[in-house]
């Protein structure tokens, strides 16, 4: 007889320890390769989200005050804890997530370079001064933290995303309240033990699980003054334009369709690999995914072949088992709608060179796999084209010219990433100069900017002014202000009700 499965019970993360949801409102977790349901995750109600935001605002005062080597000490501590605790927070990931161990292992990494770059807050937060800008008067200015801030994730990046926001609101002084995907929820239930043990004050980092009920009261909260959001495009407008209406500020970034211009002098070898690496990694799951290749001029046959080639030698499978390329999608729901989308472009006329609707996986057969798929002559128009799938799903769509090409990305609504292969350092530099997008990468396929630069789109990608981490993240989390001041002097009296002017 087989060992009855444990269903894990999760809980929320208030006031520095855990704390079991009191409604009645839950959500199954799934282990992506098994489809079995391996965790329950409470919903938390409106009342339960004030409670949290009113334990934040009260550690909020003192954190605010803490010292930048108080702060920074405690930053340094988390990161060694989340150094620790890498594996165990990449294994976390896969089987909720369900993308192979060394791509979770990845975005651990990348988490905790955001972490590093936090750990530099007396340097960064660092203000600008200038003596004398009128006789006995000086004038500096100072970042002073919002208070308390809140971050809403998705289920694709349960650990980075998260740690776009957190140790940067935190290191600027803030309270930090997170509401992750509901989907793959307990990496930041862990995030909130390697807090509590880097000696974090309570209350600083918080984390409310939840659905649509949990974000409504959090934009609705007069204590929660900014809000940072990564997801999809519908939810991000959404936020952005409820937020605002309150008069909080909020950085709202949204869905992709990155696209890759190959150019007919490219190394074809490597622009193969990196549209490969970059369409099915983490199955299709990253907003930094290819998911549309546009070939230039005669180019689209070769590399057609090339892709179709390195296809053939991925591996499928539970992302636990070192010998899988590629793991399974986050849920039944969501392969049912990559499959849908695969149905669509073959009813619309696109040539079908890859399918791989029918996969099985052995052992695993109810697991959400889908195999890696490739659509040629794709154009605008096209459900696959138009929308986002978020599946192992890349388009080649074939282009003329170098300037159709870059019409056609450009023509789109998101703007995430985009790049360009060529050898062409004209072409290439001409394409940094003038496409549509936030991040561009020269025969790099997803160009995600590291901790100490900024990450975030264009147009439909983002809504809001500022990126996530790097120095948007410090600008983001902090409010500026402008100190002049004199110290009196008994040479220097008399009324003036004239316009201050220096001299
Ligand atoms: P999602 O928009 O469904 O969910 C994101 C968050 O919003 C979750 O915490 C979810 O609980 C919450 N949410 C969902 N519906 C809501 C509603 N009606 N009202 C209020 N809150 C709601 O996104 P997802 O499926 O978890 O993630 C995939 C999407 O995220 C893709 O579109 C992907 O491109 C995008 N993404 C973008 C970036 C980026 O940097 N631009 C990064 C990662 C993911």
């Amino acid at each position: 007889m087989s060992e009855p499965r444990t269903i894990e019970s999760l809980s929320h993360w208030i006031g520095g320890r855990s704390a079991a949801g009191s409604g009645d409102r839950f959500g199954e977790v799934t282990d992506s390769a098994t489809g079995e349901v391996c965790a329950r995750v409470p919903f938390a109600s409106a009342a339960e989200v004030g409670e949290a935001v009113g334990a934040a605002a009260e550690a909020a005062v003192s954190w605010g005050d803490a010292s930048l080597s108080t702060r920074a000490k405690i930053l340094f501590r988390f990161r060694e804890l989340v150094e620790g605790e890498k594996d165990r927070m990449a294994a976390i990931v896969t089987r909720e997530h369900g993308k192979v161990l060394s791509d979770a292992a990845g975005e651990v990494q990348r988490g905790l370079e955001v972490v590093e770059f936090a750990c530099g807050l007396p340097q960064l937060l660092k203000g600008e001064f200038s003596p004398q800008v009128s006789r006995g008067v000086d004038s500096y200015s100072l970042r002073r933290p919002l208070g308390v801030v809140a971050g809403i994730t998705p289920f694709n990046f349960p650990v980075m995303v998260p740690m776009w926001m957190a140790p940067m609101a935190i290191a600027c002084g803030n309270a930090f309240v997170l509401k992750p995907s509901e989907q793959d929820p307990s990496a930041a239930l862990l995030m909130g033990e390697l807090w509590a043990k880097a000696g974090l004050p309570e209350g600083v980092f918080t984390v409310v699980n939840g659905d649509k009920e949990a974000v409504d009261a959090l934009i609705e909260d007069p204590r929660v003054a900014a809000l940072s959001f990564v997801g999809s495009t519908p939810i991000a407008r959404y936020i952005y334009e409820n937020g605002t209406r309150l008069g909080k500020r909020v950085q709202a970034l949204g869905g992709a369709k990155n696209h890759a211009v190959v150019l007919p002098d490219a190394d074809l070898e490597l622009a193969a690999d990196g549209l490969v690496s970059a369409g099915y990694g983490s199955a299709g799951q990253r907003c930094m995914a290819v998911s549309v290749a546009v070939a230039v001029g005669d180019v689209a046959d070769p590399l057609i072949e090339r892709i179709r080639d390195r296809i053939g030698k991925l591996t499928v499978g539970d992302g636990r088992d070192p010998g899988s390329d590629m793991g399974p999608l986050v849920s039944a729901r969501h392969l049912e709608r990559v499959r849908g989308y695969v149905d669509a472009g073959v009813a619309e006329g696109a040539e079908l060179v890859a399918d791989g609707r029918d996969l099985t996986v052995s052992g695993r057969e109810d697991g959400h796999f889908i195999g890696p798929t490739l659509f040629d002559r794709v154009v605008p128009g096209m459900k696959i084209y138009d929308e986002e799938i978020f599946g192992p799903v890349l388009l080649v769509t074939r282009a003329a010219s170098y300037t159709e090409a870059l019409s056609l990305v450009n023509a789109n609504p998101f703007g995430n990433g985009a790049a360009i292969f060529t050898n062409d350092g004209g072409a290439a530099r001409a394409f940094e100069q003038d496409v549509q997008a936030g991040m561009v990468g020269i025969n790099v396929p997803i160009p995600v900017p590291m901790a100490y630069h900024s990450f975030g789109g264009w147009k439909d990608s983002l809504f809001g002014d500022l990126h996530v981490h790097g120095p948007d993240g410090i600008r983001f989390y902090t409010r500026g202000k402008v100190v002049t001041r004199r110290w009196p002097d008994p040479a220097d009296r008399g009324v003036d009700l004239g316009f201050p002017v220096h001299s």
